[in-house]
């Protein structure tokens, strides 16, 4: 009797549904699924990921195309994180192939070996001592030798290659000379020395961690509802201590913006273990040696963005998603997916409990804690004695603003000037002003490539689409009518910032939004200046609603609350309460409670 005919169901990187059939390599070794292949489709090879086996196939077996090599002898996705694969390419009906890819770090996409460690060069102390202005003659080696000067902790290929086209015959040279040596970086964040012992938890917490770990070892969804200071991390952080204790993972997802050094550290600082960090941010070698730990168990906890919910997890005990209304976590292109129900779905698969928290959950979580689905779990205080702001709505119905700003509004900012406190300032609209505008026959300056109209960037001078991003020069004279009688209608922050400077010429201002901060390190400095009191102002978009404590602030205003209202997203007035919240979660102190005022037309 011929040999069982042996057939490969190999999910590949294509827009197709289903996976592709491919006969065996004759005399081989099994395939074990999760373990990749290269493979002929089309006229190109392409690297795919084994599903199954299986001796029949739908295709003429004179049809079926070989499998051209075998990469893994040990598969490098495991089995629990590619069942999880195939449920998502079914539920968002999303083919397999692209599903798997998106799982898979670049260089395993690539065909790379699974292995981690970054290779990275980094100066001697010869090479230290050498001064650059010796090299006038060498300029390529002089330009490497200052660039690995610059970054003590060595660089690797992809930065070496950002420095210098040709680094790697440069680098040659330097090596020669014994200027350089190579050495493997660790990916991992290690552990900060100083601890933090943990803080003795309130009754609310206590509650919540006890009803987290009385769920350890089967499915349940909670949802952890505290304002911003409530106390929600340090909640993850004691449930997280007890399910490394037992010797398993956690996964914690943040949002994009979320994802800060100083974020990180407090995981350091509590916990003296490996931490494997996930998010965008990362090069090629970083993200597969991150991926490798978290695969093979060496980092208990994994801590990333949207994507870490599909990295493998050797032995996952307990997830967590924080802010889990925040809308990073959802992929808006390509794969489409929520990670945050993603994850809830990998809970239950692998029966673990997750906790979601938020300051502001989205209306499908409340739902499903009113309906029982998910546990609620309530921290109604902010811990210490911090306390919510006073929240008042000033009807600009009857107040005339004055470029975009009303009379109580300008007052209250006035008072804290006078006491040396800080104000914050939220309008969600950059440039200077979203409509350019004929007086005289109402033309408004549209996009040339799609529907929107244009904002008008005075700084700049560029009428700017904010929708697809083309830009064009200011239009001085109306293509319709031909008059000058062109007019910017309604506001952004650059033209807020200006009126602020107008109403208060003493105040130091600082705004901070997309164009304010385009610069590395931009941000940085500018909440440097806010945190230690070189700012009185802040006036911005929503990138102040997240992430950034501002305790001297001691008013908030909300510029143009209305504007979330008129949004076709149906959920603009979710996302509308949401933002405040949050603005306003950012503000005040025990000893200085905060005030919120919101202008609105209705
Ligand atoms: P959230 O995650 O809800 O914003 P945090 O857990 O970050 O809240 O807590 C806000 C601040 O209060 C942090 O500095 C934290 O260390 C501190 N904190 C939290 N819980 C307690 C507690 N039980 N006792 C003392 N300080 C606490
Ligand atoms: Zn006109
Ligand atoms: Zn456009």
């Amino acid at each position: 009797m011929a040999a069982s005919l042996r057939i490969y169901q190999v999910a590949v990187p294509a827009p197709l549904h289903g996976f592709f059939d491919y006969l065996a390599l004759p005399h081989t070794p099994s395939i074990l699924p999760g373990a990749r292949v290269r493979v002929p489709f089309g006229k190109r090879e392409m690297v795919g990921v084994v599903l199954g086996e299986t001796d029949k196939s739908a295709l003429a077996l004179n049809r079926l195309k070989q499998v051209l090599q075998v990469l893994d002898h040990e598969p490098v996705l495991p089995a629990n994180l590619l069942q999880l694969l195939v449920w998502i390419a079914e539920y968002y009906h999303h083919p397999i192939g692209e599903v798997v890819h998106a799982a898979l770090p670049t260089l395993l996409r690539q065909g790379r070996a699974a292995e981690a460690g970054v290779a990275v060069w980094s100066l001697t102390p010869t090479g230290c001592a050498v001064e650059a202005t010796d090299l006038s003659r060498a300029p390529a080696q002089k330009h490497l030798l200052e660039a690995l000067s610059a970054a003590p902790e060595g660089l690797d290929a992809e930065q070496l290659a950002q420095v210098s086209a040709r680094w790697s015959a440069t680098l040659k040279a330097l090596h020669t000379k014994g200027w350089v040596s190579a050495h493997t970086r660790d990916c991992l964040q290690a552990a900060k020395a100083a601890q933090s012992e943990p803080p003795e938890l309130n009754p609310a917490q206590r509650l919540a961690v006890e009803a987290i770990l009385s769920g350890l070892g089967g499915f349940r969804a909670y949802l952890l509802h505290g304002v911003t200071g409530s106390g929600k991390t340090e909640v993850y952080l004691a449930a997280i201590d007890k399910v490394l204790a037992q010797g398993r993972q956690a996964l914690i997802l943040v949002p994009e913006i979320g994802l800060t050094p100083q974020g990180i550290s407090r995981f350091q600082q509590r916990f003296r273990v490996p931490i494997a960090v996930l998010h965008s941010g990362l090069s090629d070698a970083e993200r597969l040696c991150a991926w490798l730990m978290a695969r093979d168990g060496k980092a208990p906890i994994v801590l990333g963005t949207r994507s870490a919910v599909l990295a493998p997890i050797k032995d996952l005990g307990l997830i967590v998603v924080d802010e889990e209304h925040d809308g990073s976590y959802k992929q808006q292109d390509g794969l489409r997916y929520s990670a945050r129900d993603v994850a809830v779905m990998r809970a239950s698969r692998e029966k673990i409990p997750i906790v979601l928290g938020s300051a502001t959950p989205s209306l499908e979580s409340l739902k499903n804690a009113r309906d029982g689905a998910y546990t609620l779990l309530d921290l109604p205080d902010r811990t210490g004695s911090a306390v919510m702001p006073q929240v008042r709505l000033l009807d600009m119905r009857r107040l005339k603003p004055s470029e975009g700003l009303s009379l109580p509004l300008r007052e209250a900012i006035t008072a804290r000037l006078e006491k040396g406190e800080q104000s914050l300032l939220f309008l969600n609209r950059r440039g200077f002003a979203p409509v350019w505008m004929c007086y005289d026959c109402g033309w408004l300056a549209p996009c040339r490539r799609c529907d929107a109209q244009l904002t008008l960037h005075q700084r700049r001078q560029k009428l700017i689409c904010h929708h697809c991003g083309s830009e064009q020069e200011i239009v001085k004279t109306c293509p319709t009518c031909q008059s000058a009688n062109l007019h910017p209608i309604g506001e952004g922050t650059e033209r807020v910032e200006g009126a602020l400077q107008k109403f208060f010429p003493k105040a130091r201002i600082e705004r901070i939004d997309r164009d304010s901060t385009r610069g590395k390190g931009m941000l940085e400095e500018k909440l440097r200046r806010v945190h230690d009191g070189e700012a009185d102002i802040l006036i911005g978009t929503q990138m102040l609603s997240k992430g950034h404590d501002f305790p001297n602030v001691t008013l908030v205003g909300i510029l143009n609350a209305d504007q979330g209202l008129y949004g076709v997203d149906f959920r603009s007035g979710e996302r509308l309460f949401q933002t405040i919240l949050q603005v306003s979660g950012r503000a005040g102190r025990a000893d200085k409670p905060g005030q919120v005022l919101i202008q609105t037309w209705h």
